[in-house]
């Protein structure tokens, strides 16, 4: 699986991304279930609320070789402050339409 991994601006404010890596090489959680390797493509975030540039960014990382758009945990489940984006519906579904559904969208991480 190639992923290409899309997080939240204002989360990069603040985290790193351990957790995000460490499950993706741990094949934990959200990859517990992926039989081949993982090999990230990419990070971009958001671009910043609402959030728009997701699309272009995961479609970018799609022409570098993405075959599976993850989005970080920090926007589906607010971690690691408790605090989701309330624009991920509209996001992924932007995503889903530019895409087509060739491509995974895993909408969690950890
Ligand atoms: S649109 Fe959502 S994911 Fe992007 S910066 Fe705003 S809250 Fe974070």
């Amino acid at each position: 699986m190639k992923v290409g991994l899309i997080r939240c601006s204002q989360t990069e404010d603040m985290c790193p991304g351990t957790t995000c890596f460490k499950v993706m090489s741990k094949k934990k959680l959200a990859f517990e279930d992926v039989k081949e390797d993982i090999e990230l493509i990419g990070v971009n975030t958001c671009g910043g609320c609402p959030g728009k540039n997701a699309v272009t960014r995961a479609a970018e990382m799609v022409k570098r070789g993405a075959d599976a758009i993850v989005l970080a945990s920090c926007i589906t489940r607010g971690n690691p402050i408790g605090f989701a984006c309330p624009h991920e519906k509209i996001m992924k579904d932007a995503i889903v339409k530019k895409l087509g559904k060739d491509i995974n969208i895993i909408d969690y991480t950890h």
